[in-house]
C-alpha cells in the first residue's frame, strides 16, 4: 500500500500544491471520497481565485504559510517536471513535517474507476450512432504528441537527449480502451489519420504499443515517427498484423548512429518494417555536423535503403523569426541539401509566406497530447479544446478560419499536403514520404499511398456528419 492509500485508509486530510495547468487536467481524475481542504500556491496573485471545483465544491487558492497549522494531513503536489516536483518537495519539507506525494498517486488510484464511469456514458451514448462508412477515406488528420521526453541518443544538434534528467515527466496514461473511445470513429465522424510523436523518442513510451493496437483496431491510418532502434516496440506493432494502415517515420541520425554502431541495426529494423509489408519513409535531419558525410550518406542509403533519404529542414523555433539551424545562407543551405532530390526539402524550403488563405486545422487536423487530451489548432496555434472531455458526445472542432498566427504554415509538408487549406493544392503527401526503390518498390505501401494523396478539405465537402 503506497503512502496515499494509507493515508485514505486513515481519514487523512489532503491539501493540493500547485494551481496551474497540470492540477485543471487532474483534477476530475481524482476520487472525490477523500477530504481536499485547501490548494495552496506560491503565487500570491492567484491566493484568494477559485481555481479549481472538486466534487462539486469551490476550491480556493491559498498561501503555502497555512501548512505548518495543518494536521494529519498529506500534501499533494500538482507539477508535471519530475524534476520541479523534487525541488517543490525539498521547499515543503522546510517548513513542514509532514507527508509529501505527487497529485499523480491519487490520479493512478481512481483512474480505472473515472475510466468505467466515461466509458459506459459513450457506449450508452454511441450504442445508437450509426457508424461512419467508407474506411478509407479520412477526414482528420490528428497529430497526437506522446509526453517521452527523453531519448536513447545524443544527436548532437538535440538538446533532448543530453538533458534527459531536465526533461523527465511525471505522466498518467489513460488505457487503451479509454483512448479507443475518445477517438472512435464514430465520435470522429470518420477514419483519420493519427502520427505520433514525441519530443524525445517515441517508442519509449512502452503504453504505446497497445494504443497503437486499439486505434488499428479502430480503423485508422498511424504514422510512428522514431529513430528505428527499439526494435521490440517495432516487431510488437507489426505483429499486430494491420500494417497496410501503418507508416513508420524513420529518422536517420548518421552522425550519431556511426558514432555508436547502430547503423547495421539501424538498417536491420529498417529491412523488418519492409519484409512486414509495413510503410516507412527515411528522414535526415540536415545540419552542418554532417556535411562532410554527404557522398558517404548518399551511398550508404541507396546500398541499404534503395533510395535516398527524404531531408527535412531544422529550425530554431524558440526564435520570432524561426532561423534556420545552419551557419550557412538560405542560399547554401538549399544548395547544399538540395542533392538528396527530396520533395519534402523543396516544399518546405519554398513554402515561407504567411498563409492568408481559409484554413480547416481544427476541424480537419489538430495537435492533442496524449496525457490529458488538450488539443491546440496546430503548432503555432491556440488549445481550442479537449478531446477527452465528455468522451460521450462529439469533438468540440472549430475551425481556425482566417485566424492562423503562424508566420508561415511551418508544417506545410503535412498540413497543406493533406488539405487544410482549399486553395493550396500543389502536392501530395505521398510525395513527401516516397521513394521509389532501384528494385522498383516503394517506401509506402499501396493502402497506405491511397490515403496520402487524398486532400481532407474535399474528404470533408462530401462527408456527411
Ligand atoms: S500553420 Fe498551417 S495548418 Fe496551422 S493554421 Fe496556419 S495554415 Fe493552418
Amino acid at each position: 500500500m503506497n503512502i496515499y492509500e494509507n493515508s485514505v485508509k486513515e481519514n487523512k486530510n489532503f491539501v493540493i500544491w500547485g494551481c496551474g495547468r497540470y492540477l485543471r487536467g487532474v483534477i476530475d481524475k481524482i476520487s472525490p471520497d477523500i477530504s481536499i481542504t485547501y490548494i495552496v500556491d506560491v503565487d500570491k496573485h492567484k491566493w484568494g481565485g477559485v481555481l479549481a471545483t472538486y466534487s462539486g465544491k469551490e476550491l480556493k487558492c491559498q498561501s503555502p504559510d497555512i501548512l505548518p497549522r495543518l494536521k494529519n494531513t498529506v500534501v499533494m503536489v500538482a507539477v508535471q517536471s519530475t524534476e520541479l516536483y523534487k525541488s517543490i518537495k525539498n521547499d515543503i519539507k522546510k517548513i513542514w513535517d509532514g507527508e509529501v506525494i505527487h497529485i499523480n498517486e491519487a490520479v493512478k488510484a481512481y483512474l480505472p474507476e473515472y475510466e468505467k464511469k466515461q466509458i459506459a456514458l459513450y457506449d450508452e451514448a454511441m450504442s445508437s450512432v450509426e457508424e461512419p462508412g467508407d474506411m478509407d477515406k479520412i477526414i482528420c488528420y490528428a497529430d497526437i504528441a506522446v509526453p517521452v521526453e527523453t531519448c536513447n541518443l545524443r544527436c548532437q544538434y538535440c538538446y533532448v537527449g543530453r538533458n534527459n534528467d531536465l526533461y523527465e515527466r511525471e505522466v498518467v496514461y489513460h488505457s487503451p480502451q479509454f483512448v479507443r473511445r475518445a477517438f472512435s470513429r464514430k465520435r470522429i465522424g470518420g477514419t483519420a489519420f493519427i502520427n505520433l510523436c514525441g519530443m524525445g523518442e517515441t517508442l519509449l513510451c512502452e503504453e504505446l504499443p497497445d494504443i497503437i493496437r486499439e486505434l488499428l483496431y479502430e480503423g485508422h491510418y498511424i504514422e510512428v515517427v522514431t529513430n528505428a532502434l527499439i526494435s521490440k516496440s517495432i516487431k510488437q506493432i507489426l505483429e499486430f498484423n494491420m500494417n497496410d494502415r501503418i507508416i513508420f517515420k524513420c529518422s536517420f541520425h548518421y552522425a550519431e548512429l556511426k558514432r555508436r554502431n547502430l547503423l547495421e541495426k539501424y538498417v536491420e529494423n529498417i529491412q523488418m518494417i519492409k519484409e512486414h509489408g509495413a510503410s516507412l519513409t527515411i528522414e535526415l535531419v540536415p545540419h552542418d555536423e554532417l556535411i562532410p558525410y554527404i557522398d558517404e550518406i548518399k551511398s550508404f542509403s541507396m546500398e541499404n535503403f534503395g533510395a535516398l533519404p527524404h531531408v527535412s529542414v531544422s529550425r530554431d523555433e524558440t526564435k520570432k523569426n524561426i532561423p534556420l539551424f545552419s551557419k550557412l545562407s538560405e542560399e547554401e543551405f538549399e544548395k547544399t541539401w538540395g542533392v538528396f532530390n527530396s520533395s519534402m526539402f523543396d516544399y518546405k524550403m519554398k513554402t515561407l509566406k504567411k498563409q492568408t488563405e481559409y484554413c480547416i486545422a481544427g476541424r480537419g487536423s489538430f495537435i492533442m497530447n496524449l496525457d490529458n487530451g488538450e488539443a491546440v489548432f496546430c503548432c503555432k496555434n491556440d488549445r481550442f479544446t479537449n478531446i477527452y472531455k465528455n468522451i460521450d458526445k462529439p469533438i468540440e472542432y472549430q475551425e481556425i478560419g482566417y485566424g492562423c498566427k503562424s508566420p508561415w504554415c511551418i508544417n506545410a509538408h503535412a498540413y497543406l499536403t493533406l488539405g487544410m487549406v482549399d486553395k493550396v493544392n500543389e502536392h501530395t503527401y505521398l510525395e513527401m514520404r516516397d521513394r521509389e526503390c532501384t528494385d522498383g518498390s516503394h517506401w509506402i505501401q499501396e493502402r497506405m499511398a491511397g490515403m496520402m494523396r487524398q486532400r481532407i478539405c474535399d474528404n470533408l465537402k462530401s462527408h456527411k456528419y
